[in-house]
């Protein structure tokens, strides 16, 4: 059983949440897409309904407001040190299955990737529940999110399908009933939320089950190409939903250089950018653009699931939708898949 409001109906109920939450949606930004006279799908807190995108894939993924692109995360002065203060309110995010999947990947990094889970991601990620939104049928051209298994999800509080006018919604999570209560019992309909079972784009992803295997592949002439494409901007990173790498650096205030007042700031980094690999004695790794695609690529697709179970990719398709140079993962997802059964056949042959 769900329900369906009218759009100035469901205001009411959004009204009322944002006492206790700050609510987030992907929301549109005129004129500041990519590209002249388009406009820029990102995240940002939102009052109406009217402020949210739903037949548009966002830009940006959700993954800013926990991990922003920049943050202060603590401020120096006169030798104390004080941590950077976030808003107290519980945080409510309108989100589809594969930014709520890549959430599960940054909580893979930020909380399991080491006894101590980073505090800065922490302390935002516990206040967060999500409002998963229902995607047209198969998605968008670029998505591939059936392909990575990440096109489902049960990880949300309510749910939502805009028909326009009004939105079917479902509600999982009780806590939540009370902010519907005025419209219980006029408004019920047959809703359940949907995943989508098929996308446009479907692909194999490489099974990579020996260190031989990984080995030639990581010296397969495929990478060669990215030295030619790839112009190591770093833009693919910036909008993955499950790119966690930072760096971190120090803003003295010139005006106060007496007292040593000054923060530290923690900005999102990029394995295809120069530098962010740079070691104290002078070496850098990955000097190359297929060197530092193939790190990632690999990264998605390979490392993270043997470390954690599941492949980092969650097949949202931003990064095809984003690179200035028309690359496209997904194409090299497939051809990784090709070159790793060419070197399993090659081995095979090898062994007799
Ligand atoms: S690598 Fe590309 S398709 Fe995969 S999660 Fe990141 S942006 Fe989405
Ligand atoms: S793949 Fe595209 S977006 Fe990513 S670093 Fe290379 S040129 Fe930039």
């Amino acid at each position: 059983m769900g329900l369906q409001l009218t759009n100035a109906q469901f205001n009411q109920v959004l009204a009322r949440l944002s006492a206790k939450y700050a609510i987030y949606a992907p929301k549109n930004f005129p004129l500041e897409g990519r590209y002249s006279d388009t406009d820029m799908v990102r995240y940002d807190g939102i009052t109406q309904v009217e402020d949210i995108v739903f037949e548009r894939k966002s830009d940006m993924s959700a993954k800013e407001i926990v991990t922003p692109i920049n943050e202060t995360i603590m401020f120096f002065f006169n030798g104390q040190v004080q941590e950077s203060k976030i808003p107290q309110k519980e945080i409510l995010i309108f989100a589809r299955a594969c930014d709520i999947n890549g959430f599960k990947r940054l909580d893979d990094i930020f909380l399991r990737n080491s006894e101590t889970p980073d505090y800065y991601y922490q302390r935002r990620r516990n206040k967060i529940k999500f409002i998963a939104i229902e995607c047209p049928s198969q998605g968008w051209d670029t998505c591939f999110c059936v392909s990575t298994q990440t096109n489902d999800t049960s990880d949300y509080a309510l749910a939502v399908k805009s028909t326009g006018e009004s939105l079917k919604i479902e509600i999982k999570d009780q806590e939540f009933a009370e902010y519907f209560a005025d419209f219980a019992q006029n408004s019920t309909c047959q809703y359940q939320y949907q995943p989508v079972l098929e996308n446009e784009l479907k692909l194999t992803l490489p099974v990579i089950n020996s260190q031989e295997v990984l080995t030639r592949l990581k010296n397969h002439p495929m990478w060669k190409e990215y030295n030619r494409r790839c112009v190591m901007c770093g833009s693919c990173t910036v909008n993955c939903p499950t790119c966690s790498c930072f760096t971190t650096y120090d803003v003295k205030f010139a005006t106060d250089s007496e007292t040593g007042a000054g923060e530290r700031r923690r900005m999102a980094a990029s394995c295809h950018v120069d530098g962010f690999t740079d070691m104290a004695g002078g070496h850098t790794f990955r000097t190359s653009a297929a060197e530092r695609m193939r790190f990632k690529a690999l990264h998605k697709v390979h490392d993270h699931k043997q470390r954690f179970g599941d492949n980092m990719c969650v097949g949202c398709g931003r990064c095809d939708d984003r690179c200035p140079e028309h690359i496209s993962f997904s194409s090299m997802i497939q051809k990784m898949h090709t070159a790793v059964e060419q070197i399993k056949q090659e081995l095979n042959h090898d062994s007799k």
